[in-house]
């Protein structure tokens, strides 16, 4: 099965899966992850129940693929959607609360 290691879809060739890499740095970019971030992120369930809204959402884009949304709630909705901008997201949350409460 061709399938994207960052965003999970699926493609019908190898060819087409090549062709999403290369269109798709928020995918690109995941997969050069070290394997231990990319694993503690899809596994880690605790995180799922920590929201930190507003987190670089100041102009309501994403920073990760750079979608622009019209309202705080089609962005919002968007990482419902997003599997990889989801995983973007936890990782940096991940990356904030090392940064800021583990550290301390
Ligand atoms: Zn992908
Ligand atoms: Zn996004």
């Amino acid at each position: 099965m061709n399938r994207c290691q960052a965003c999970y879809k699926t493609f019908t060739t190898s060819f087409n899966l090549k062709r999403h890499l290369d269109s798709s740095s928020v995918c690109q970019d995941w997969l050069q992850l070290s394997d231990q971030n990319k694993q503690f992120i899809e596994e880690e369930n605790v995180l799922n129940q920590i929201e930190i809204k507003n987190l670089k959402t100041d102009d309501l884009k994403c920073p990760y693929c750079h979608q622009q949304f019209s309202n705080a709630g089609n962005y919002n909705r968007h990482f419902d959607n997003s599997t990889i901008c989801y995983k973007w997201k936890k990782y940096d949350i991940l990356d904030y609360l090392q940064k800021n409460i583990f550290n301390k």
